[in-house]
């Protein structure tokens, strides 16, 4: 496992320094409403589940599948809703929880729709960001730290299904996806 490792970019310490601070932030921003935070499963559910337990506003959550990567390190440009929310949106304040946000297209995409179910209002935070890599402008309005382009695995983010339960970020090594 360890071997499969590059490089620790966001170590436990930091992770749960930087979502102490998001959460700090969305409760102030978010005082006297109900927020509906939605987690875009799989890769943000370990972020998701630390983050909203930072956040001291009644909220409730809903989860989300869009499709992903597959078993390649690559994003096919082409974004499906592979597991759609059980509750309604319409008049809630939704706050979309991404794991990271490489080329902009899966966060666009889940505003565009989302808005189209009439909200409140609809803000993203996401714990990773990759901008170098963007292709689409997208508001993040909750980001935990910028990172270079790499493709990284642990803290739900996975490689083929496999890595999600590193409790750090890492650059996954090359010689992992190129065997
Ligand atoms: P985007 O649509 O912004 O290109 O990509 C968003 C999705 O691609 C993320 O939610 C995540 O599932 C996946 N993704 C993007 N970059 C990485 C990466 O470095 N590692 C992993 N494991 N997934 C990534």
């Amino acid at each position: 496992m360890e071997k499969d490792v590059k490089e620790v970019l966001v170590s436990e310490t930091n992770i749960k320094k930087l979502v102490a601070q998001l959460g700090q932030r969305i409760t102030s921003d978010y005082e006297g409403k109900e927020i509906m935070v939605i987690c875009i499963l799989k890769g943000a559910v370990m972020f998701c589940a630390d983050l909203i337990r930072e956040i001291k506003v009644p909220l409730k959550l809903d989860f989300m599948a869009v499709s992903s990567y597959g078993e390649s390190t690559e994003s096919s440009g082409a974004v499906q809703i592979l597991k759609d929310l059980d509750s309604s949106v319409e008049g809630r304040h939704l706050l979309i929880v991404e794991d990271i946000v490489d080329t902009g297209l899966t966060l666009r995409y889940l505003i565009s729709i989302l808005n189209a179910r009439g909200p409140a209002s609809i803000k993203t935070c996401a714990f990773l960001d990759k901008p170098e890599r963007r292709k689409v402008d997208v508001k993040i309005d909750y980001s935990g730290i910028e990172i270079p382009d790499a493709f990284v695995i642990g803290y739900g983010l996975d490689y083929a299904e496999d890595y999600r339960h590193l409790p750090y970020v890492a650059v996954l090594s090359s010689e992992v996806y190129e065997k």
